[in-house]
């Protein structure tokens, strides 16, 4: 089996990176309801926001039919703005009558949006009001998901640095394990469990689960690995509860799932021989799921734009394994702690860059004439209209990514449109 990933440089900070601060285009934090809704199963995200936040939620997350929605805005009028009307009464009211007509819901997120910022609401004191009034039936959590200064992703991470304070400490001094924090999609996450248990490590705590009661204990000593690079507050809050962090890249492709999986052996003193039991069969399917895309990708450049903190771990990806050549790979943050061994396994000459002037990259970008570029639904279809070939960010978030089995799809997404201008003589 291969295992190639190198050891790390001895500091990220060795790595040059270009940083900006300027005009940027990115989503707020709202978006992460999208997939949040689906994980944990049980649970109600109530936005208290305006009509603009209430717009992008809904077209984001679309209408569902089947079911009664998990989601909603309150809305934040002029009156409140203006602080005229009574708007924790008003706040209290509308959760009371959500919960009275809605028993299944366990677990009710209050969303903070740019507008609750503004004013100043405190959701915090009213998630503890609310929680009091309602527990143990429903457990009431606060969280921001505003796009002041944030990006689309770090909605996922405040929801679960939310909910780490409130995970079970368990009894008796026992430790569990091993965690893995960062919303995965279910089928990844059984795949995840399965392998786990075939290098023996039965117990393992996946954050957030997927319903209210099923939310993982953790006590000082449990180790974790992070399955996204964006959970930087979800990471220091389970710190705060004593975790400690297993450094690993990202499970993305055949080598990064593997060399993830090799970080938790490591952690655990677990054979290399049990590690390869357990990992090479899925490790070799990924290698040839992803070869048709390789064919077609590899020498090819590529230009990520900031939008959802994966560019690194992506750009390690379609470098080391579908053998493609970033460009510029932008990232909104860097988060060097959990980035160092995927930073470590760019080509030389990438250049990183931190924070977004756009129209400086854009400048960039043009210069470099990428094959393909990754950026953000604001930036696509200009940039296709000036005759590049881009595939949009959010799409390789919303997509299950993770593992081996989803590695085909994963590099699906880099060919599919490179393909697709090809079809179309471009
Ligand atoms: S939270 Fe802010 S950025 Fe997001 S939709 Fe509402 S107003 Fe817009």
């Amino acid at each position: 089996m291969n295992l190639p990933f190198r050891a790390p440089p001895a500091s990220c900070n060795d790595i040059p990176v270009l940083r900006e601060r300027g005009q940027r285009e990115v989503f707020c934090g709202l978006t992460g309801i999208v997939w949040l809704h689906r994980k944990i199963q049980d649970a109600f995200f109530l936005v208290v926001g305006s009509r603009t936040c209430a717009h992008l939620i809904q077209s984001a997350a679309g209408v569902m039919i089947f079911a009664e929605p998990r989601f909603a805005t309150a809305i934040i009028d002029e009156r409140d703005l203006a602080g005229l009307s009574e708007i924790d009464a008003e706040l209290d009211r509308v959760v009371n009558r959500l919960l009275e007509r809605r028993p299944d819901i366990k677990m009710l997120f209050l969303v903070g949006s740019c507008p609750s910022e503004v004013i100043k609401l405190d959701l915090k004191r009213a998630a503890a009001r609310l929680s009091q009034i309602h527990s143990p039936k429903v457990r009431v959590l606060n969280y921001s998901g505003s796009g002041i200064e944030t990006t689309f992703t770090q909605g996922e991470d405040a929801c679960l640095a939310a909910l780490v304070p409130f995970s079970p400490l368990p009894a008796n001094g026992y430790v569990p394990p091993l965690l893995v924090a960062g919303a995965l999609s279910d089928v990844a996450e059984d795949q995840f469990r399965r392998i786990f248990a075939e290098m023996g490590l039965t117990d393992v705590g996946f954050l957030p689960a997927r319903s209210a009661a099923a939310m993982p204990a953790i006590a000082p000593g449990t180790k974790y690995l992070l399955a996204q690079p964006f959970l930087n507050d979800t990471a220091r809050a389970l710190e705060e509860r004593g975790a400690v962090h297993i450094p690993a890249p990202f499970p993305l492709g055949a080598e990064g799932t593997t060399a993830w999986f090799k970080a938790a052996a490591d952690a655990f003193d677990i054979p290399e021989a049990k590690l390869r039991a357990a990992t090479e069969a899925g490790h070799i399917r990924a290698r040839l799921a992803m070869e048709p895309h390789r064919a077609m990708l590899e020498g090819k450049r590529i230009f990520f734009f900031p939008d959802s903190q994966l560019e690194i771990p992506l750009a390690r990806f379609v470098a080391q394994e579908l053998g493609m050549e970033p460009v510029e790979v932008g990232t909104p943050y860097l988060q060097r702690a959990h980035l160092a061994q995927e930073i470590g396994q760019l080509p030389a000459g990438t250049v990183v860059s931190e924070g977004q002037d756009v129209e400086k990259q854009l400048d960039r970008c043009r210069a470099a004439k990428p094959d393909l570029v990754v950026c953000g639904l604001g930036l696509a279809n200009p940039l296709e209209a000036e005759g590049f070939t881009t595939k949009w960010s959010i799409e390789l978030v919303f997509t299950p990514i993770h593992g081996y089995e989803q590695a085909g799809d994963l590099a699906r997404l880099f060919s599919r449109p490179m393909d697709r201008r090809t079809r179309l003589g471009g």
